[in-house]
């Protein structure tokens, strides 16, 4: 009988899309995968490391799971990911249950570690600078979208952050290899890819950039929809912006951490742009892709933060008009550069200014999505709708949409649908056509 593999997942959509290849190589060799820990012989935890609170989560969550073993203690329970890098000394002290502790380079060996007899818990979290699981193809969790991760690490350093500590150095899959995984993937029934990297515009191959890649990825036949993520701001040039502009696969939504709008700030998080850098990019993308949907990261309370510097961040929010944000309070982060700097920024202030940075958000996301209404808009549908019936999708934007029509659309059909109203995260509507008649 098969083995069972049950695979939980936190943190970023690289994450997701190594649950998705560790899941697609250990079904390569015979495991089925579960919903459900209980019915598991290998449970996995894909871990996050960059901030303190997904580690918090984890560790509650290992010591449900450390029940599930000592109730069943012939199953492998494994920590993967980033926390397996950073905390790799610590883990089997805090959580003894645990098997196995694999680094996010060690990810193709981990059938063969799963076949192995073990008195000890075994440990491979070696970085591997030429690690680009080249040929391991990623599974689609829905059968239409999907994730090709394109390029792994980052040479970037920013002085809050642990990626490079725990992912290692930047390493691209070649131009041939990205196009024959993404074939592979439309091949299957996917149509929509997300193009992922730690700093997704560093992909480089020799003798292509990313411009090339996207440009090259949108003749792929079949593929309707491309998007990546998360781009640096500071290498967004001309020739970025002319590829996004022209491709007609490539979606109009762009997610562009700014991080803080504080320059002061912003050099010590060593971001390599000014706040008017990142204005200048925002004009250049708005003005050559019409209907750019633009989102973020924000973090408050970086060290030294001054009332007036975070006061610059609040005002981005109004001036830019970001279509949503995820916004964090800062947490230090061993190994990092500002790991060495107080934490000068009192944890009631960091929690202050983190409310007020949402609700300024949250005002301005409900004000994007009100521009929405009485609009008609793509619509690739995923799904049924959680609640209230009818069908869930995304427009070209990436916004969650649910829609009401009279017959059931086909998964993956194309459904233009005129909104009718909004909260500021969903919109709401109807289809606009016969459902059927829009391909
Ligand atoms: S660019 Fe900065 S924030 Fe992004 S992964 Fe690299 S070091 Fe971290």
């Amino acid at each position: 009988m098969a083995r069972k593999l049950y695979i939980e997942t936190y943190g970023c959509q690289m994450n997701v899309a190594d649950s998705q290849l560790i899941a697609g190589s250990l079904h390569d060799v015979g495991y089925v995968t579960t919903d459900t820990p209980a019915d598991a012989d290998v449970i996995l935890v894909n871990t996050c490391a960059i901030r303190e609170n997904a580690e918090t989560r984890v560790w509650g969550r290992l010591a449900d799971l450390a029940r599930e073993k000592r109730a069943r203690p012939w199953v492998t329970l494994g920590l993967v990911g980033c926390m397996a890098q950073h905390l790799r000394d610590k883990i089997q002290a805090r959580a003894p249950e645990v098997d196995l502790v694999v680094g996010p380079d060690a990810y193709r060996r981990l059938g063969d570690i799963l076949l192995q007899d073990r008195d000890e818990p075994f440990v491979d979290v070696r970085l591997d600078k030429h690690e680009r699981y080249e040929g391991l193809d990623p599974r689609s969790d829905n059968g239409l979208t999907a994730f090709v991760t394109v390029m792994r690490g980052c040479d970037k350093f920013c002085t809050f952050c642990i990626v490079p500590f725990v992912r290692g150095r930047e390493r691209s899959l070649s131009l041939d290899e990205v196009l024959r995984s993404v074939r592979a993937l439309v091949d299957d029934g996917v149509r929509e890819v997300t193009l992922l990297g730690q700093t997704v515009n560093a992909w480089r191959d020799g003798e292509h950039d990313f411009a090339d890649l996207l440009r090259a990825v949108d003749t792929i036949p079949g593929l309707r929809r491309i998007r990546f993520t998360s781009p640096h701001p500071a290498p967004v040039d001309d020739r970025l912006v002319a590829a996004m502009a022209e491709c007609d696969k490539v979606m109009p939504s762009l997610h562009l951490p700014l991080q803080a709008a504080s320059d002061a700030v912003l050099e010590r998080m060593s971001r390599g742009y000014t706040y008017g850098d990142y204005l200048r990019r925002v004009e250049r993308l708005r003005a050559a892709i019409p209907g750019l949907a633009l989102t973020t990261d924000l973090i408050v309370g970086f060290p030294g933060e001054t009332e007036a510097q975070f006061a610059c961040t609040l005002a981005a929010v109004d001036e830019v008009q970001w279509d949503s944000a995820f916004m964090f309070q800062y947490s230090p982060r061993s190994g990092t550069k500002a790991y060495e700097w107080a934490d000068d920024v009192p944890a009631g202030e960091k929690a202050r200014r983190l409310q007020a940075v949402i609700e300024r958000q949250e005002a301005v996301s409900a004000e994007r999505n009100r521009d929405a209404v009485g609009r008609v808009f793509e619509v690739m549908t995923e799904g049924t709708a959680k609640r209230g019936g009818g069908w869930y999708g995304r427009t070209p934007q990436f916004k969650n949409t649910v829609y009401q029509c009279e017959l059931a659309p086909a998964m993956g059909e194309m459904v233009p649908v005129r909104v009718t109203s909004c909260t500021a995260h969903t919109l709401l509507g109807e289809a606009v056509v016969p459902v059927g008649a829009a391909g």
